[in-house]
């Protein structure tokens, strides 16, 4: 698709001069001082009356760059083109046709980088289009209305498809199978689904009644979820096939088992993954403490170490929960992979970045609680493999931060619980699982997609892993073919 192109109506010259002279709109957001006292979310979206306005902007390239830089291919200038007509549902079509979580990715995806990244509008001295902004504006104008975005089904075929792990690549995988008319279950270990939308994600960022939306249309549609149900435990791969009747499988369960650093004083008490104190707060509703009785420990001084998503939702969280919070990373701020937004919304909100400072060592209390982090100044030496300049210690200029709570954030690698349970499932030197282009395993009959393939990636990947392995999970169910992996 990278040879999409836009067919509608071009604006004439004229036109294409006046729009270059149009500045982005700005979100909405609440302010730094407030926010960070709540869980609310940050970001309060456009109304229509801006996106009409921001929609308008786009210059309608006809070789849009934008679609190129999607890794999911959304004509985008033909949804905008609609909402700069007003026509949004029309809009919320186009987008679902290649997207089927848009409220979500409008406002988590990392656009800096994608397509807005590449957006023409961008090029020189003005900024990109709010392509996610709009995608965003959509998407909740269907959940806030009366009319839903239906989905059309076709025939019922009488396959069954297994999905197991409802995060953003299940999920995806979960509604388009549907949408080709076979007989969907999702397994999710955890008592809801969502995978990190739910878990991982903070309501300040991502609010959970969006997922819970989607994942209700989704059971409307007919997909059943069978929460508590962890594959590998429960069934195996191997049961859910000759006894459950699955004629196909995809395997979507993530990346979810935390990194350490292997210092000294890591399994001090107060310190914890980021997966465990996010997971608390987030799926457990432990800020919502005592009307939730999830206890979470809310530190006075909260020392963070990493510098990606995870790790900036982790030192968020603290903060909102009354803490001062210190990111401790040991590369410099443009290096940090966390999306620019998450870090300029830390920084207004007052947490400290001690960038280029790396931690060597945890020092407790007499009685075993963290109270200190030692720490050493690093400077950037020559590139690494990455390309990136590497982390060189200097010498001698250690230092020390009070701290009684420690989150380490540097991420996450595969949980073995599932594949260890499958013994020809190819996996890599990391337990990942190896796949084609297509999303098939060594395993006749069973996909795999998202993190639990990639390592920790981003949402939009998994939900294009989804769908590739669905597409192709569906030519399988229909036509069937010989099992081989492509290379
Ligand atoms: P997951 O979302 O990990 O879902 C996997 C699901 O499988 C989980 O619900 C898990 O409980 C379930 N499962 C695991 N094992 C089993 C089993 N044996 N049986 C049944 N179910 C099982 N990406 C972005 O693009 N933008 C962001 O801003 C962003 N922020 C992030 C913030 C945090 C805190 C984290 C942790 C990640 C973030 N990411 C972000 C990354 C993104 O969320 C992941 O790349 C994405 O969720 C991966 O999707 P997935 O479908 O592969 O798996
Ligand atoms: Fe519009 Fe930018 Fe895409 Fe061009 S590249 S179509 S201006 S969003």
């Amino acid at each position: 698709m990278s040879d999409y192109r836009f067919r509608g109506k071009r604006p004439t010259p004229t036109e294409m001069r006046e729009k270059l002279k149009t500045k982005r709109n700005s979100m909405p957001e609440q302010e730094p001082k407030v926010r960070c006292n709540n869980f609310e979310e940050v970001n309060l979206g456009y109304d229509a009356e801006t996106a009409i306005r921001e929609a308008k902007r786009c210059l309608l390239c006809l070789a849009p760059q934008c679609v190129k830089g999607c890794p999911v291919k959304i004509k985008i200038p033909e949804f905008i083109d609609l909402i700069a007509k007003g026509e949004f549902m029309e809009a919320l079509n186009v987008m679902k046709r290649d997207n089927a979580l848009p409220a979500v990715t409008g406002r988590v995806c990392p656009q800096e980088t994608q397509c807005e990244g590449v957006c023409a509008m961008g090029k020189g001295k003005n900024s990109p289009v709010g392509i996610g902004y709009l995608e965003r504006f959509i998407a909740d104008f269907e959940r806030k209305s009366d009319i839903k975005c239906c989905m059309e089904k076709e025939k019922p075929t009488g396959k069954k498809a297994a999905i197991i792990g409802s995060g953003p690549g299940g999920l995806t995988a979960a509604a388009d199978l549907a949408r080709m008319g076979h007989e969907v279950h999702i397994f999710e270990a955890l008592h809801k689904g969502g995978g990190v939308l739910v878990y991982g994600i903070p309501e300040f960022r991502l609010p959970k009644e969006i997922v819970e939306y989607e994942i209700d249309a989704l059971q409307e549609a007919g997909v059943k979820l069978h929460t508590n149900a962890v594959i590998g435990k429960l069934f195996t791969i191997e049961e859910l096939k000759k006894e459950e009747g699955f004629d196909t499988i995809f395997i979507g369960v993530g990346a979810g088992a935390p990194r350490f650093l292997g210092l000294d004083g890591e399994n001090l008490n107060g310190v914890f993954s980021a997966n465990e104190f996010l997971t608390r707060s987030n799926l457990m509703k432990g800020y919502q403490f005592p009307e939730f009785d999830t206890p979470i420990k809310r530190g006075r001084n909260v020392t963070v170490v990493g510098g990606g998503n995870v790790a900036m939702d982790a030192a968020r969280t603290a903060l909102r929960l009354g803490a001062n919070v210190t990111i401790v990373y040991r590369r410099a701020r443009e290096q940090m992979p966390a999306r620019d937004e998450e870090i300029m919304h830390g920084e207004e909100e007052g947490i400290d970045f001690k960038l280029l400072t790396n931690p060597i060592g945890l020092e407790a209390d007499e009685n075993g609680w963290v109270k200190n982090m030692e720490c050493i100044q690093m400077e950037l030496g020559e590139p690494d493999d990455s390309g990136r300049r590497r982390p060189v210690p200097v010498e001698g200029s250690n230092f020390k931060i009070e701290t009684d709570l420690v989150i380490i954030a540097i991420g996450s690698n595969a949980n073995p619980l599932l594949t260890a349970t499958v013994p020809d499932l190819k996996l890599n030197r990391w337990g990942n699982i190896e796949t084609d282009k297509k999303g098939r395993t060594s395993v006749e009959g069973v996909w795999a997609g998202g993190d639990i393939v990639t390592g920790a990636a981003t949402v939009i990947e998994a939900m294009g892993a989804g769908r590739t392995a669905a597409e192709d999970m569906n030519t399988y169910l229909k036509e069937g073919f010989k099992w081989v992996m492509l290379d």
